[in-house]
């Protein structure tokens, strides 16, 4: 059931050359889940993909669109856990893809920077480091463990 873009470097394995740290933390028939590969953004950036390769909401099977909503609660509790943050801000803007994927990112009242500016330099800065980012990704897939 999984469509595919070959040029897309989130659901082409071909063209991913730097999978995520850790391996897939989630996957079932409808998504999966994967930290950032650790330059992307800063430790806990979590994102979720929608196997099928379609851009949004509009575009989502009536099953894609409503197992959304329980899918990021798991995902926002799972960083939550994980990384200790007050806030998990999300962005998803299909700019590369025309496929949906929702970042996941931790924000702490000690961050610099909030908003859309923290969006921006969560993903400019340095990133995390390899070690951090498997040493997260291991706390994530445990918390989604638990949950179940
Ligand atoms: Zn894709």
């Amino acid at each position: 059931m999984t469509e595919t873009d070959p040029s897309c470097w989130f659901c082409s394995d071909t063209v991913r050359t730097d999978p995520p740290p850790g391996g897939w933390l989630y996957a079932d028939d409808l998504w999966r889940v994967g930290h950032t590969p650790a330059a992307y953004s800063v430790a806990g950036t979590t994102i979720l993909e929608l196997r099928r390769h379609a851009a949004d909401e509009q575009a989502m099977t009536p099953e894609e669109r409503a197992s959304l909503g329980t899918i990021t609660a798991r995902l926002l509790a799972a960083v939550t856990e994980a990384t200790g943050c007050d806030r998990v801000y999300r962005w998803a803007t299909m700019d590369a893809y025309a496929h949906f994927h929702l970042w996941l990112i931790p924000w702490w009242q000690t961050s610099a920077t909030r908003g859309p500016r923290y969006l921006m330099d969560s993903v400019n800065g340095p990133g995390a480091t390899p070690e951090e980012a498997l040493a997260t990704a291991g706390r994530l897939r445990s918390a989604l463990e638990v949950q179940g």
